[in-house]
């Protein structure tokens, strides 16, 4: 467009050619070419015409008005339109984005745990059991009492005569300040020596050992596994798949004694436990005595540390104490009592056998 341009110093007027860019105008004012963005102009009508001016300097450039509404209807404003409109879908897109992420992690992941778990193939989730007990055997070493370890052995090899697993169920004692027992990927079940010092007869400690072998075979292991092993790799593609933030997560998350289990999982481990003892001939009359003595102590106000922690990985406890006297069945007992003394003597202060087997 053209214009009259006054340099704010002298009288003279410059006829100019004026450039209108997207972002800015340009004219050539004297041996000088003015670069004005237009977010930096001044516009003051003038009927017909607008004198423009660049914020802070004395140099004016007059122009008629219909070109000046052509020039910013035609660049500017349209420009300002997209980058808003680019802004607004960069922002709906995130929004989405996130979106789509929490649906993953809390709907997805979640839903999909059951058939991913049920898809592994064994042989990996046993070599990822491994990976856990590696890490494990620092934390929580194995108890010291080779007998009584021989014991819990057997124990498993005969439960898995009751049981449809490929898996080898390893029952094996391990030091750890706290009441709890833990199934691993591909079939160990690590039981804490404090546990068994508060299982008061065989009948209990086979109860819980059952429990975590149901755990195993019902696959329930390798779905908690499932679920923090996308959590985790959700994270790495969030924050970067080169931080190790994901994997961090998947350590943390994916510790056993983190590992949770659904309300229904529980209740089907119990249920699916005593199930594998009663076809074995064993009494399935444990589980209830057991679970109604911890929750006991915590109802009469006695928390011992150890024992809350078997309770929160254990919610309502005596809820399921009720609903497994309801099927328990009387048997054999699962260990003699030559047996049972050598279990229990098994964590106790005796010197520390080699980890390496
Ligand atoms: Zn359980």
């Amino acid at each position: 467009m053209r214009g009259k341009a006054h340099d704010g110093e002298t009288a003279a007027v410059h006829e100019v050619e004026v450039e209108v860019s997207s972002w800015a105008i340009s004219f050539r004012l004297g041996d000088e070419v003015q670069l004005w963005r237009l977010s930096e102009i001044e516009v003051e009508p003038l009927g017909d015409q607008v004198r423009l001016r660049r914020r802070g300097q004395g140099a004016r450039l007059t122009v008629a008005a219909e070109d000046w509404r052509a020039a910013a209807a035609g660049d500017a404003a349209p420009v300002a339109r997209r980058h808003r409109r680019r802004e607004r879908r960069l922002v709906i897109g995130l929004f989405i984005a996130a979106a789509a992420i929490l649906l993953f992690v809390f709907v997805g992941v979640p839903l999909a745990s059951g058939p991913l778990a049920r898809m592994t193939p064994p042989l990996l989730e046993e070599s990822l059991g491994e990976t856990y007990a590696a890490q494990l055997q620092f934390a929580f070493p194995p108890c010291a009492g080779e007998e009584g370890q021989d014991i819990l052995h057997a124990f498993g090899d005969r439960l898995e005569d009751g049981m449809d697993t490929p898996f080898n169920i390893l029952v094996e004692a391990v030091e750890a300040p706290m009441v709890n027992a833990f199934a691993l990927p591909g079939g160990r079940v690590l039981i804490t020596g404090d546990l068994i010092a508060e299982a008061e007869t065989p009948d209990e400690l086979a109860a819980v050992i059952a429990h975590e072998a149901a755990h195993v075979e019902q696959r329930h292991v390798m779905q908690a596994v499932w679920r923090s092993l996308g959590l985790g790799m959700i994270l790495d593609a969030v924050v970067g798949g080169g931080t190790g933030a994901g994997q961090q997560v998947v350590l943390l998350a994916g510790s056993v004694t983190e590992l949770r289990y659904s309300r229904e999982a529980e209740a089907e481990a119990d249920a699916r436990g005593q199930e594998i003892l009663q076809a074995l001939g064993y009494s399935s009359e444990g589980m209830a005595p057991f679970f109604r003595r911890l929750a006991g102590d915590e109802q009469r106000g006695e928390r011992r540390a150890g024992v809350m922690e078997f309770l929160s990985t254990h919610p309502d406890s005596l809820g399921r104490a009720a609903a497994s006297e309801g099927r328990a069945r009387p048997g054999a007992p699962a260990f003699s009592p030559e047996d049972w003394r050598m279990i229990k003597a098994a964590c106790d202060g005796a010197p520390r056998r080699s980890s390496s087997d």
